[in-house]
């Protein structure tokens, strides 16, 4: 198809990677000199011992200890000598974001208030499972956003800058601090941090590099030891980086579709101007590694009268047609300002019976931590630049970033009528 050369063109990756290096986090550099772990790869790690002279074994005792004990001091490493315990605390540090604020909503789910090195801060939401002792930690891959969906309020705040793998692995390792969850439960014993989406703030693809990075560290055996099929990676439809994020991490992939006419998702998800709908299909269909056992997942907000009629379920049933996927259809949360109202019952009902009567999977993603304003599409902080251009624009919610209507996160996905529950 002629319409998919341009996008998936080396042209357009460089023009996207460029665009992520001019949103950089910071240096893993301390300004007293001293150089962070979180977040090297394995082979940065050896390289940066050989650097000052020691053995490659000893980056994999630092790793073991990094990701597997959690630990914050090398005083902590016990297996190394002190002069040597001494010698790293000279050289390196083990961050940790900072959590600043933590917001409990009456559904057991907790939103996190993280500041980084530079000041600046996202958020992070944990989403206990209602029935088991495991839960789903939501992450933010970049500090604000620049795809503004019209319904989201994250879209509301420009994007400051892209997190490094530091900060997004380091938004994880602060909620396993904040759980006591070290060092990492090994075999089969349950994990209450058991999944990752990167469904917080931003957009993981136009941030794919320190994502990447990031998902390799947590996927790694020896440390966090995530598998691959208890990550999902939530994109709007950056479509020429969709392929490599299943060749190369291989994880599950959320698509956030919300509409299926390039008319109405231009206006709802503005992406859909530079990557239509018939581009991204496309992409879903060559993801690498989609199968009945590892299916995509479409999101789709339900906007009561935008986006929730029959026919649009209809039309749905028609584009995802010989994808393997599944349908999570989101009552839409609203936020102080938004402009759109959920769909009522009945016609998230009936949309819901249209996918499931052709033979996907609709389950409805019950609204999570709402009361806290955590849950889908209600991440939000203000500062730096954000902060100010948003003050500007609604002379509201400056004084603190958490009294305000903060962030935007996810749900667990928990069907919501259970006479629906296939
Ligand atoms: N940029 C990525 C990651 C954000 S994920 C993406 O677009 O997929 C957050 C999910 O919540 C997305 O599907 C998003 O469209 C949805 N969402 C955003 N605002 C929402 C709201 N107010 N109510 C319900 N879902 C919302």
């Amino acid at each position: 198809m002629t319409v998919l050369a341009e996008p998936h063109s080396s042209l357009e990756q460089a023009r996207i990677l460029a665009k992520a290096a001019a949103f950089a986090p910071p240096s893993p550099r301390m300004e007293d000199g001293r150089l962070d772990l979180v977040g090297l790869s394995r082979t940065e790690l050896e390289s940066e011992i050989r650097e000052i002279g020691e053995q490659p074994f000893r980056a994999r005792q630092l790793w073991h200890w990094i990701y597997h004990h959690g630990v914050r001091n090398f005083s902590e490493c016990s297996n190394i000598a002190k002069p040597l315990q001494q010698r790293f605390s000279e050289r390196f540090v083990i961050s940790r974001p900072e959590v600043v604020a933590v917001e409990q909503s009456s559904d057991g789910t907790k939103k996190f208030l993280m500041r980084f090195r530079d000041g600046q801060m996202a958020e992070t939401v944990y989403i206990p499972d209602l029935e088991d002792a495991r839960g789903t930690v939501c992450v933010s891959s970049q500090i604000g956003c620049t795809l503004s969906c019209r319904f989201c309020h994250t879209g509301t705040q420009k994007l400051v800058r892209n997190l490094s793998a530091a900060e997004i692995v380091g938004q994880f390792m602060a909620l396993r601090d904040f759980y006591g969850e070290w060092p990492t439960p090994q075999g089969g014993t349950p994990r209450l941090l058991s999944n990752i989406v990167f469904m917080g703030m931003g957009e993981p693809l136009y941030n794919y590099e320190n994502v990447a990075k990031a998902l390799r560290i947590l996927m790694d055996g020896e440390g966090i030891g995530l598998s691959r099929r208890r990550i999902t990676l939530s994109t709007a439809g950056v479509v020429p980086v969709m392929q490599r994020v299943g060749e190369e991490l291989g994880v599950n992939l959320a698509v956030s579709l919300h509409a299926v006419r390039d008319s109405l998702r231009d206006e709802l998800v503005p992406l859909n101007r530079k990557y239509p709908l018939a581009q991204l299909i496309e992409a879903c269909r060559r993801y690498p590694g989609a199968s009945n056992a590892r299916r995509i997942t479409f999101e789709y907000v339900m906007l009561r009268d935008v986006n929730d009629s029959e026919a649009d379920a209809k039309e749905l049933v028609r584009l995802i047609k010989g994808i393997p996927c599944k349908v999570n259809l989101i009552p839409f949360n609203p936020w102080p300002g938004s402009s759109f109202a959920p769909s009522t019952p009945e016609a998230l009902e009936r949309f819901a019976e249209i996918i499931m009567a052709a033979g996907y999977a609709a389950p409805v993603r019950m609204p999570r931590g709402a009361d806290i304003l955590a849950a889908c599409g209600q991440l939000r902080t203000a500062c730096g630049r954000a902060r100010r251009a948003d003050a500007e624009a609604k002379n509201i919610y400056c004084s603190s970033p958490f009294a305000s209507p903060a962030s935007a996160s996810e749900g667990s996905i928990q069907p919501m009528f259970p006479s629906l529950r296939r």
